[in-house]
């Protein structure tokens, strides 16, 4: 056994015998020579002709080792199905189950993606529908359901803004302004379309700092990139003036609308001035992710934008749902057939099911929820941006960091042996010391009181007992990853009795 191995196996014993438990076998630990999960009745062996390959080391089990080993597996994981996910700007709502079994439906599912149109007509009606319900909800002429993800949806919708100024021959157009609140996506989704990133300050109250912003304007910039409610879980008050200001010096307004659990039915961005717009259908709408994907990132645009959205887009004519290429200003296609179509089938079927009324109503439930379990914590945490939020907010424990050695981090780490994910840290960057929390309208009372009881705990636990917290998780398997190791080489390779 080499030493990485050697390594990680005594990592694992370790770990098994502080929570008092035998060390867990691999499931190539199980393996015997012969034994297989499955019996076929005798037959004459057949050839496919596969070269045969030697030396593959794979574990021989039964079947019900490896029931074992996937249960096992799927309880090491912790998803918003095993409890409370309070990570903010994710959105880890509960994801109604009905939407699974639509999703699963052999019609959709076992759909061949080159199967011609005419035999496609229910799934374009319905991709057609879904597609004005989301143009009604947020105020949009058209949306291409095309994105895999919110980063994609912004590549797409900036190549949309790229395609726009060039188009009118406005060349110099390479700047798009960005919050410093931000996601890291936008950033990144602004160098990999080929603009500039001019940085744009905030406020101590969390808004757009207006002078910054009037600053950079000029006919070098193409666009600025906003969130609404913001990453610090506040909403823009200034967003008409801004949008004024940004139209007027030849720029457009993109509307990062991944965390659109505040607004449903009560605010549209284009109302605000926001000319594109991707939304995540993956957290507003209910479907599961975490763990890289699938994602759906649909980006809507105005009457103005609309002939670059990517091709093909679903029309209606004479009767008929048909995938309609002719559309000669298009960027292009930005994924293959439909799009992710079974997110796009989860999130069609959430905004039947709630309709428009549903949706404000989630809307308003999630931006209570974060104000209740804000002004639980207020009383021990440090909110920095005191004010009501909307469907979260952030704590930073700068002071905490100081004082006790506790960061951020620590507590998140301790939440875990409170059964809770932790929320997100260190994010939005301009907080230090960051606890982002977003509960979600799916939470009942109760849980979010367990919750703040837990965070209390802790807060108390800080002060008096900081080792215990700096020292934490003590109830998982595996305590504190080098993370970036654990990134840049991760070491998943299992080498029997090398
Ligand atoms: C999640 C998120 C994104 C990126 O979405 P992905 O689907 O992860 O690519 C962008 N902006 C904000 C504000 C987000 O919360």
């Amino acid at each position: 056994m080499n030493k990485c191995c050697q390594a990680r196996d005594s990592l694992r014993a370790q770990a098994c015998q502080t929570q008092g438990r035998m060390a867990e076998k691999l499931i190539f630990e199980y393996s015997q020579k012969g034994r297989k999960a499955h019996t076929l009745p005798d037959a004459p062996p057949v050839s496919f002709g596969l070269p045969e390959r030697k030396g593959l080391r794979l574990p021989e089990v039964s079947e019900v080792d490896v029931t074992r080993h996937y249960t096992k597996l799927s309880q090491q994981n912790y998803g918003v199905d095993s409890g409370f996910y309070p990570l903010g700007s994710c959105t880890m709502k509960y994801n109604p189950k009905i939407n699974e079994q639509i999703a699963a439906c052999e019609e959709f599912a076992e759909m061949n993606p080159y199967e011609p149109e005419r035999f496609a007509a229910g799934l374009l009606k319905i991709l057609y529908a879904a597609e004005q319900m989301l143009c009604q909800t947020f105020g949009y002429a058209r949306f291409t359901l095309q994105p895999a993800a919110g980063a994609h949806g912004e590549f797409t919708g900036l190549l949309i803004i790229r395609a726009y100024h060039l188009d009118r021959g406005d060349t110099q157009r390479v700047k798009i302004l960005v919050p410093d609140a931000a996601h890291g996506t936008n950033p990144a989704s602004c160098a990999l379309a080929g603009f500039q990133i001019v940085t744009i300050r905030s406020l101590p109250d969390g808004g757009v700092d207006l002078n910054d912003l009037k600053k950079h304007l000029d006919n070098t910039v193409a666009g600025l990139m906003l969130t609404n409610p913001n990453t610090l879980g506040l909403f823009e008050k200034n967003i008409l003036p801004i949008a004024e200001l940004v139209h007027n010096a030849g720029g457009l307004l993109y509307y990062d609308g991944a965390n659109a659990n505040a607004t449903l039915g009560l605010a549209r961005p284009a109302d605000m001035g926001f000319d594109v717009c991707h939304l995540n259908l993956h957290k507003t709408f209910a479907t599961p992710h975490g763990g890289g994907g699938p994602g759906s990132g649909p980006v809507g645009v105005t009457t103005a934008l609309a002939p670059y959205l990517p091709r093909p887009l679903i029309d209606f004519q004479n009767g008929k749902y048909y995938l309609n290429n002719d559309r000669p200003k298009s960027i292009g296609k930005v994924h293959s057939f439909y799009g992710n179509v079974g997110v796009i089938l989860r999130a069609y079927a959430y905004l039947k099911i709630q309709g428009s009324a549903g949706l404000k109503r989630a809307s308003e439930l999630a931006v209570l929820n974060a104000n209740y379990v804000k002004a639980r914590l207020q009383k021990v945490y440090n909110i920095p941006y005191p004010q009501i939020c909307q469907h979260e907010f952030v704590i930073s424990v700068k002071e905490w960091k100081k004082q006790y050695g506790v960061s951020a981090a620590d507590i998140a780490k301790r939440l875990m042996d409170y059964g809770y994910h932790p929320p997100t840290i260190y994010f939005p960057l301009i907080v230090p010391e960051c606890l982002m929390i977003e509960p979600t309208e799916t939470e009942s009372k109760e849980t979010l009181d367990a919750f703040c009881d837990a965070m209390l705990k802790i807060a108390t636990e800080v002060k008096t007992n900081p080792e215990l917290v700096k020292s934490a998780p003590h109830s998982t398997i595996i305590g504190r990853l080098d993370e970036v190791k654990a990134v840049k080489e991760p070491d998943l390779n299992y080498f029997a009795g090398a």
